[in-house]
């Protein structure tokens, strides 16, 4: 990577990635959400706000925890654990609804939308829109509003209006093109609270901002207990929000190498997965050009995954490019995989994880034990595994 170079251009690329592919009535829109987001970044009172939030509501600074049983039982590199799983919500997802919802309440717009799959961030965005008095309006596709009643009953206690989208194949894809065009209608008093790395300019660089402070954290916590950086960082990739905010303050780090693991699902050969870097073309999705799965024609393919997080056709042009530059290394583990590291956490170190950070442990575990002792691996554990308690009983073929 040259250093020279600020990253993204003026125009939101990564080089060739990344970009503003919108309807030309929202160009205006994301200007104003660019200049209001630039305003705010060089404003220290925005980042005090986001600051004390993070400690005193949703629970920062998380810790950084030394698998000590993970360790021994691979057999080789220390793991440690960036524990975002102890997070108000359970996952990572509260940092980046934080921040967007602060800024919605600057740019005084008090209409506040977001979409959401398996619901994760449908639930962050409602709770920050509770806790900020603003109002919230999720879309979700149908299918996901059958597979996940109880995320749809926790959105509307918390005070959201929930929107079932019925076209295309009624998921997470349907519901952000539903939630773009109601971006479109209403523009002037709304908010668009986009949920990963992903979406037109600036998103991927708000969200990975936000995201960041995951990777500050890190930083100072590794060199705190080690006296030194590690060698490896993994994470899972959905759209790239919780790696690109761990990744991203190590950077500059050259030793410092970076793997994000996306979902292998039933296996690469069977078509049925959702590893848009692993096999993926680039294209364009949801106004931002990167690896997509698509097919000749550029219609965008179904995905599958044990993991509802993971399970998107698109990522954030960031990792596109970190792919493209050599600087991150992308790889995909499938679900019998996922679920095997989702146990052997449970019974090593007695904490439950989401099932999309099993990919990221799946992968460390088997890594760990081809390094030596001295080695250090970060695994950033994204999320608890309470809201998969349903999909493992299933998996496992257990009667409760
Ligand atoms: C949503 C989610 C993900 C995937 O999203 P990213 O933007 O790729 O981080 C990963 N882990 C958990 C726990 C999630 O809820």
């Amino acid at each position: 990577m040259r250093e020279d170079k600020q990253l993204p251009d003026s125009h939101g690329y990564f080089e060739e990635f990344g970009g503003k592919f919108v309807p030309e009535t929202l160009m205006p829109a994301l200007g104003e959400l660019e200049t209001a987001y630039e305003e705010a970044k060089r404003d220290p009172s925005f980042w005090a706000e986001f600051d004390s939030l993070s400690r005193d509501y949703s629970g920062r600074p998380t810790p950084l925890y030394f698998a000590e049983r993970l360790t021994k039982h691979c057999g080789g590199a220390q793991i440690f654990l960036k524990r975002e799983d102890l997070l108000h919500t359970g996952a990572h997802k509260i940092n980046n609804a934080l921040g967007q919802g602060l800024l919605a309440r600057r740019m005084k717009k008090r209409r506040i939308i977001a979409e959401t799959g398996a619901g994760q961030h449908g639930v962050a965005a409602a709770t920050i829109c509770a806790k900020l008095g603003l109002d919230c309006i999720v879309y979700m596709g149908e299918e996901d509003v059958q597979r996940q009643a109880l995320n749809v009953f926790r959105m509307k206690l918390l005070g959201a209006e929930l929107r079932p989208v019925s076209s295309g194949t009624r998921t997470l894809k349907d519901a952000i093109n539903e939630a773009i065009r109601d971006w479109v209608t209403n523009v002037r008093n709304t908010y668009y609270l986009l949920g990963s790395a992903v979406g037109p300019h600036p998103y991927p660089v708000m969200v990975r901002d936000f995201q960041s402070i995951i990777g500050k954290e890190a930083r100072e916590q590794i060199l705190a207990k080690c006296n030194r950086l590690p060698d490896y960082i993994i994470a899972c990739v959905g759209g790239g929000s919780n790696a690109i905010g761990i990744f991203h303050p190590f950077v500059n780090d050259k030793n410092v190498k970076f793997i994000g693991v996306e979902a292998a699902g039933r296996g690469i050969k069977t078509g049925r997965h959702a590893a848009s870097l692993v096999a993926g073309t680039v294209g364009v999705l949801h106004g931002t050009k990167s690896y997509v799965l698509q097919d000749d024609a550029g219609q965008i393919l179904g995905t599958q995954s044990i993991s509802a997080g993971l399970d998107y056709p698109g990522v954030g042009p960031e990792h596109s490019y970190y792919k493209s530059i050599g600087r991150a290394t992308y790889v995909a583990v499938d679900d019998k995989e996922a679920l095997k590291a989702f146990q052997l956490l449970c019974q090593t170190e007695g904490i439950v994880p989401a099932l999309e950070p099993a990919h990221a442990i799946s992968y460390a575990s088997k890594m760990a034990g081809s390094l030596n002792k001295e080695q250090i691996i970060v695994v950033n554990l994204s999320g608890h595994g309470d809201k998969d308690m349903d999909i493992v009983v299933k998996a496992l073929g257990v009667k409760l």
